[in-house]
Formats: structure tokens, C-alpha cells, sequence
């Protein structure tokens, strides 16, 4: 019994953890990144951003290292760019 709530607590620490670059380029799935101070946004590619920050590195993280190509401010959010967002069949995801 003890070893199934231990998995239960393992499977939610995962969940909680953010997810990294190297999940996304798995799943194929790029970075959608957005200023806060200007509004702009883009998506970048997931491979790009591996070769500079490694394949552990935390997708809310990629933000800190970005400078706005519309502001040049720093106040950058990154989440992964799920495809089709609203109309994905798959629950439980982000
Ligand atoms: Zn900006």
C-alpha cells in the first residue's frame, strides 16, 4: 500500500515540476513566448533554444534569458506552444 501512495506522490511531484526544453522537442512542440511590456509575441523553435540552454533547462525559466525583439525589454513569459489549444482532446495537460 505504501508503495502505491509513493507513486501517487511521485507522479504529482512530476506534474508539479516544470517542464523542460527536452519533453518539448520529444513531443515536437515549440515555445510560445510573450513580453509583458510590449505585448509582443512569438514562437520559438525548441531546437534553437536547446543548442543555447540545454535540454534541462525549464520552459518558464527560457524567459529570463530572452530580450524582446519588439522592446528589447526582458520581462519575457514562456509556455510551451501546445498545438491546438482549446480543442485538444488529451485532459490533464499544462
Ligand atoms: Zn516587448
Amino acid at each position: 500500500m505504501a508503495r502505491i501512495k509513493q507513486q501517487l506522490l511521485q507522479t504529482e511531484d512530476r506534474r508539479r515540476r516544470a517542464t523542460c526544453l527536452g519533453e518539448l522537442a520529444q513531443d515536437g512542440i515549440e515555445v510560445f513566448c510573450w513580453c509583458n511590456r510590449c505585448g509582443h509575441n512569438a514562437v520559438v523553435e525548441t531546437a534553437r533554444l536547446i543548442a543555447e540552454l540545454g535540454p534541462d533547462f525549464a520552459v518558464p525559466e527560457v524567459g529570463t534569458r530572452l530580450r524582446c525583439s519588439g522592446c528589447s525589454g526582458k520581462d519575457i513569459a514562456t509556455r510551451p506552444a501546445w498545438p491546438g489549444l482549446g480543442q485538444v482532446a488529451r485532459h490533464g495537460q499544462g
